[in-house]
């Protein structure tokens, strides 16, 4: 594979030896279920086949040495810089370089062994576009200590600590979807997993049904704050039903029967917000069911008003996403379409039939492109295996 050359090269030039492992973890995409990991909803994501890959070897010294080949950066530290989020040289780490250290400072919390090493890393994950590279580095990383230092721990425990770098150290308040989903994917299978239970289960994707991901190539900056807002609105909702409903701890303890014979002591953005989520919990256990019976064209319905309720309740969807996925509900063969991931930007997501997939991607970037003006990236993917060493 190329990327892999391309990292052992840039390693053999940099460190003067082939590496000794290559380790790969994938992003992952989201079918169903958005915006409810933190309302301990169920989601629906599977891992995709692009991956962030990193070619390590350990090393004598206690500094490990990053090479990003993505970003042509470089960054050094260790275990006693990694408190103060400093380079050896002490100099601040910079963003980038967070993220795996991150990882290390996570397993040191964790009393995990990270032994140093040289490594280089590249993805064809995009960057910020909603497919979790940011996750997909993570758990490459992951598999990289683990494998030096032969510990051994459950995947959904290494997604958790993965989880809790982004969240502590780089300062991301993600939910456990993304590392879980790069951690823990199956081949051909999406992974329908219960946020607050932390039980998972596979179900098999027909094989004649292509998942289509379309980036929009529009990246909204400063949504950190809109994210935020949205989180704040959940838990006004939760604090509010409260008083008729006392048994709820979260929306996902609300139906959409009480919902609605209570709705209207919320005010009016907190409803909107509450609405979405608690609607979308009910359309993520209607998939199970529906799934198992093959039966796509009602999922892809779900997914359908995923994408409204998105745009008009939960209003993190943007002119271009809604382009997007417009162009696509009106094209043969797709069952489903909608944004996925945080939104304002970013990729849809869209359940096609695989025959009808090629035109559907050639037809949906022609209509973008001419109704949106920028040329869109899309991916005809399947949905893979989770994050594994290599060599
Ligand atoms: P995403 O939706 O892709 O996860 P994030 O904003 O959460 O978006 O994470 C993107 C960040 O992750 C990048 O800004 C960068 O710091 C880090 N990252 C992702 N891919 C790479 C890569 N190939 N090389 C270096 N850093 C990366
Ligand atoms: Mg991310």
């Amino acid at each position: 594979m190329e990327i892999i050359e391309h990292i052992t090269n840039i390693f053999s030039e940099t460190f003067g030896e082939k590496p000794a492992h290559i380790a790969r973890a994938p992003g992952r995409v989201n079918l169903l279920g958005e915006h409810v990991d933190y309302n301990d909803g169920f989601v629906l994501p599977a891992a995709i086949d692009r991956a962030t890959y990193v070619a390590f070897s350990p090393t004598d010294s206690d500094q490990t040495t990053l090479l990003a080949a993505d970003l042509n950066q470089r960054a050094s530290f260790s275990t006693q810089t990694i408190q103060s989020k400093t380079e050896t040289d002490s100099s601040p780490l910079p963003d980038w370089a967070h993220y795996p250290a991150g990882v290390m400072w996570a397993l040191l919390e964790a009393k995990l062994s990270t032994q140093a090493m040289n490594a280089v890393y590249a993805s064809n994950v995009p960057r910020g576009s909603g497919l979790s590279s940011s996750a997909s580095v993570e758990m490459a990383f992951m598999i990289a200590w683990q494998t030096l230092g032969k510990w051994i721990l459950p995947a959904m425990q290494c997604a958790l600590l993965g989880q809790k770098a982004e969240n502590q150290y780089v300062g991301v308040n993600c939910g456990i979807m993304d590392q879980f989903a790069s951690a823990c994917g199956v081949e051909n299978n999406l992974l329908l997993l219960d946020c607050r239970s932390l039980e998972w289960k596979t179900i098999p994707l027909p094989s004649d049904v292509a998942i289509v991901i379309a980036d929009t190539m529009v990246r909204r900056k400063l949504t950190s704050g809109e994210y935020n807002k949205r989180r704040a609105a959940c838990e006004e909702a939760v604090r509010l039903l409260q008083k008729d409903l006392p048994h709820i701890k979260s929306l996902r303890d609300v139906s959409v029967e009480d919902f609605n014979r209570f709705v209207g002591k919320l005010p009016e953005e907190v409803s909107k917000r509450a609405r979405h989520v608690v609607e979308e919990i009910e359309r993520t256990s209607q998939a199970e069911s529906l799934l198992e019976a093959g039966n796509i064209q009602h999922f892809g319905k779900l997914m359908n008003e995923c994408h409204a309720s998105l745009r008009d309740l939960y209003e993190v969807s943007c002119p271009e996403l809604d382009v997007m996925v417009r162009i696509a509900q009106y094209l043969d063969g797709c069952y489903g379409a909608r944004l996925t991931g945080a939104g304002f930007g970013g990729c849809t997501v869209n359940l096609v039939a695989l025959e009808k997939a090629k035109k559907f991607a050639q037809t949906l970037a022609e209509g973008y492109q001419s109704e949106a003006g920028y040329q869109p990236e899309i991916y005809i993917t399947r949905a893979s295996r989770g994050a594994e060493l290599l060599v």
